[in-house]
């Protein structure tokens, strides 16, 4: 047989054609037509799919139909495995050790491509790009995936504006505030990516505010503090998040005071995102609360119940899951402030019912609410152990949960994955999902390196108890 110069997309196709006869067609639409082939030789084959969650399902449900459907097909028994594809290779999970995927599939959304070619040009463009920071700009955030609301509306259209022309407008600076997880963080990436897409020139600096406070501090320290305004002083763009945080240090404010003068009277665009009205910010002084209300406020509010369902439905399909209406209605009114709160949800849905072999019906989002405690008596979810690890070591929660692997972010994430393991009855495969789609290996990694440093060493120990404490006592039911 000639089966090895035969393509493997042929083949895939023969195979798919098998297995569509055995299955219901939502089924195979679901779970199938996503599918992509990799590789596909006496040896191996190697399906890419959209997301880890989509990997495990397939895997569980369906390997022994696979297998069959390929030895009927094609007379090979080659080793099946799966590979997720996503927006950039660095990002790839794989639940086997094959080759990373060549091909980046719909999963993608439409932006990151043009960025990343922004970004690699940018790095060397000009030579003004601080690699540094604009590496930190989170490929998710982008307009493309913000789901447009009441709540939202005033505060998207104003962004796009800025993206547009940063500097030149009468927006700046720009304020976005509102409450936790509504997507400040995610609006304020999106126009330094956005700006720098029509733009890979500019240089954009994205900075928690964290941030600003400890590289100053850390300036200080080694008496560099020129190369320090150097790097924020010199952006086009000045994305600072979270400004209520500036509010803990004189000097860092002080060194602020001048940052945003001397970026203000350049006609560079500075954008701060706070989590209530900067004129409300108690501890901040006058100069700088007026500063702040020279250009534009923007209030974010949480999203009406259609802009919930609407967001359920993009994330599901990002990751190329199909979420049923029903369904997406009843996670929407289940939770109903936090939008980190709602992906979580949906995370943990996805989870459970590759646990419980099931499909997302309403029965296991049911499961899931049950899952996720009893709302009136505790609010204790993974997203909130991680917000409160994530400001006990001064990270951003977005850091703690995402790819970096500077020692201290590490270290943290592990006593956060280790916290979530003890307070919660969450299994280890959603906890992996929630910690940005880590294996369920890696948490128990993770609690084990825990375990064993709190055993050598008493003050990690001691931080470790107190942690869980503080966490505990801020949840427990009143
Ligand atoms: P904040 O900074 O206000 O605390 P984030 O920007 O971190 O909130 O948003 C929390 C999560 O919710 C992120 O994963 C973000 O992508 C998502 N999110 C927030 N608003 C939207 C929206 N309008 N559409 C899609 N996703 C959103
Ligand atoms: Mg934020």
């Amino acid at each position: 047989m000639m089966l090895e110069t035969q393509d493997p997309h042929e083949l895939w196709a023969q195979c798919l054609l098998n297995i569509e006869r055995q299955v219901r067609p939502q089924s195979f639409s679901n779970w199938f037509r996503p599918t992509h082939v990799n590789r596909f030789d006496e040896n191996q084959l190697v399906i890419q799919v959209p997301s880890l969650f989509f990997a495990d399902w397939v895997e569980n449900h369906y390997l022994g139909m696979i297998q069959s459907a390929v030895e009927e097909e094609t007379t090979l028994v080659p080793k099946v495995s799966f590979v997720v594809a996503q927006a950039s290779e660095a990002d790839s999970v794989q639940t086997s050790p094959a080759t990373p995927p060549a091909v980046v599939t719909r999963a993608e959304p439409s932006l990151p491509a043009a960025e990343k070619a922004a970004e690699n040009t940018g790095d060397n463009g000009a030579g003004k790009a601080s690699p540094a920071h604009e590496t930190s700009l989170n490929e998710r955030y982008i307009f493309e995936d913000f789901v447009i609301g009441e709540g939202n509306r005033f505060a998207h259209a104003m962004a796009i504006a800025v993206a547009k022309s940063p500097g030149n407008t009468q927006y700046n600076p720009m304020v976005i505030y509102g409450a936790v997880g509504l997507g400040k963080t995610h609006l304020l990436q999106a126009i330094g990516h956005h700006a720098r897409h029509l733009d890979p020139d500019l240089k954009v600096v994205y900075v928690p505010s964290e941030k600003f406070m400890s590289d100053f501090i850390e300036s200080l320290k080694n008496h560099n503090t020129k190369e320090f305004q150097k790097t924020y002083r010199s952006a086009d763009i000045l994305l600072v998040d979270d400004i209520q945080f500036l509010i803990r240090g004189e000097q860092t404010r002080n060194e602020f005071f001048h940052t945003f003068n001397a970026l203000h009277q350049a006609e560079k665009q500075i954008v701060m995102t706070c989590d209530s009205p900067p004129g409300e910010l108690e501890g901040l002084e006058e100069r700088l609360k007026s500063r702040f209300q020279w250009g534009l406020i923007a209030g974010i509010d949480p999203p009406d119940l259609e802009t919930r369902i609407a967001i359920l439905r993009q994330k599901a399909e990002r990751n190329g899951i199909h979420l049923p209406d029903e369904v997406a209605a009843f996670l929407g009114s289940y939770i109903s402030s936090n939008i980190r709160e709602l992906e979580g949800a949906l995370i943990h849905l996805m989870a459970y019912c590759s646990i419980h072999k099931s499909e997302l019906t309403i029965e296991a989002a049911k499961g899931i609410v049950q899952a996720r405690g009893p709302g009136q008596t505790s609010n204790l979810t993974i997203e909130s152990i991680q917000q409160q690890v994530a400001e006990h070591f001064n990270l951003t929660q977005d850091l703690l949960i995402g790819k970096g692997r500077k020692q201290e972010v590490t270290a943290a994430r592990h006593i956060a994955m280790f916290l979530v393991k003890r307070l919660t009855r969450n299994p280890l495969t959603t906890i992996g999902l929630h910690f940005g789609n880590r294996d369920h290996s890696t948490v128990i990694h993770a609690v084990r390196t825990v375990e064993k440093k709190c055993k050598n060493d008493t003050s990690y120990a001691r931080v470790v108890e107190d942690l869980s404490e503080a966490i505990r006592r801020q949840h427990a039911p009143e």
